[in-house]
């Protein structure tokens, strides 16, 4: 174990918790504890706090912010999206999504499925593209709704959500998009891209786990999946988690002001998989048709298993992914990958590595140096050094 800081490359599984957030939540965590819902000053003064930082997430989707709805992290905000089409229109049930949804999504709609709801999962191709025409093909009289991810959280494929929403709404079908990887890494804005709704995690933009939040347009027609009090405007009771949600405030209001440093995580990113192509023989990029989420990175090695390069990277102090769900001893093959046609081999051998404004070039350095050395040894080659 390197006893250097790691060096941290899977910012698309969690990411830091920016001490501007931290520092924004303390006082929510010690003095200001009363429930925002009370009638007195002491809660009231908490309430004001929850309302600040509505309009905060509001301005990041440029929404209103009672369009905002906190929940506990993004697999919720896909949950009640789903849940809320079918409990609101219950003479339609057909679900359209993708076949390289996050679980939260593609889990939920399996499930369903299994219920007796309907369910289309549009393929894509090797790049990791939808076809749209499909999509519009797959939508049927009583189809509920259509989820789609805006961007891929393996591979950083960006789907046309502007061009589906479209599509969604000229056919009189409800439209909800995953937009959890894409937050703080484009420019957001909910009235441009049509969506009914939308949802985010506050995780995977510098704010603590356990906090999201669902957009849901106004008019559109809403059922909670959490019954209990009036919070939220009564679509979604408990009440409400004040400190975190202050903290997503803030990591939305820094996530803003931080959109400009996009670019140079990016020329990092490039550098980076441009670093390993050449250095690194039998490797090829994952999903590269632009548009793509500007930190991350997804590159097969043949003849190699992502769970051995996993470890010699975790041994160097260097955290990666394979993207994929990792069940105790055996590692199946990504379902993203295999959905994009990539033989078993290759699919196993692919890993993920996500930037974040808090990477540096010494971090691209420090990859560039170990990970050729690791495939080596993983391929049995000689390795000269
Ligand atoms: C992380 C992630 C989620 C789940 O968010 P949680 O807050 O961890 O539930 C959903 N969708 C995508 C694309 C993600 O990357």
């Amino acid at each position: 174990m390197s006893d250097k800081a790691i060096c941290y490359l899977d910012n698309n599984a969690t990411t830091r918790v920016a001490p501007e957030v931290v520092e924004a939540m303390l006082p929510y965590l010690t003095e200001q504890w009363g429930n925002p819902s009370s009638a007195y000053s002491f809660g009231k003064q908490v309430g004001r706090a929850l309302d600040a930082a509505r309009e905060k997430v509001a301005a990041l989707i440029n929404a209103d912010p009672r369009e905002i709805i906190f929940t506990s992290c993004g697999t919720e905000g896909n949950n009640t999206a789903i849940h809320s089409a079918l409990v609101t229109q219950p003479g339609k049930r057909h679900i359209v999504t993708t076949a390289v949804e996050h679980s939260a999504n593609i889990k939920l709609c399996a499930q369903l499925e299994k219920r007796g709801y309907e369910l289309t999962l549009l393929p894509v191709d090797s790049l990791g593209e939808l076809d749209v025409h499909l999509l519009h093909e797959s939508i049927r009289k009583d189809t509920a709704i259509v989820s789609v991810m805006y961007a891929n959280n393996e591979t950083g494929v960006v789907f046309p959500i502007e061009e589906i929403a479209a599509i969604c709404r000229a056919r009189g079908v409800l439209f909800h998009t995953d937009a959890v990887q894409t937050a703080g890494k484009f420019k957001l804005d909910v009235r441009q891209l049509g969506a009914d709704f939308l949802s985010l995690s506050a995780h995977k933009l510098h704010a603590p786990k356990g906090v999201g939040m669902l957009f849901a347009r106004r008019g559109v027609p809403f059922s909670s999946l959490i019954t209990g009090g009036g919070q939220e405007q009564a679509r979604r009771g408990g009440t409400e988690n004040v400190p975190y949600i202050v903290g997503f405030g803030r990591a939305a209001e820094l996530a803003m002001e931080s959109l400009g440093d996009v670019p140079r995580i990016k020329s990092l990113r490039d550098r980076m998989e441009q670093g390993l192509l050449a250095s690194i023989p039998n490797s090829r990029r994952n999903g590269i048709k632009e548009p793509r989420l500007p930190n991350t990175s997804n590159i097969a090695f043949s003849d190699c298993e992502a769970e051995g390069i996993l470890l010699l990277l975790d041994r160097a102090g260097i955290c990666a992914s394979s993207g994929s769900a990792c069940t105790t001893g055996s590692l199946e093959p990504s379902h993203v990958l295999t959905a994009m046609g990539l033989s078993r081999d290759l699919a196993k051998g692919s890993i993920r590595l996500s930037l974040s404004k808090y990477n540096s070039d010494a971090d691209v350095d420090r990859v560039l140096r170990e990970l050729p050395v690791i495939v080596s040894k993983l391929r049995g080659e000689p390795v000269s050094m």
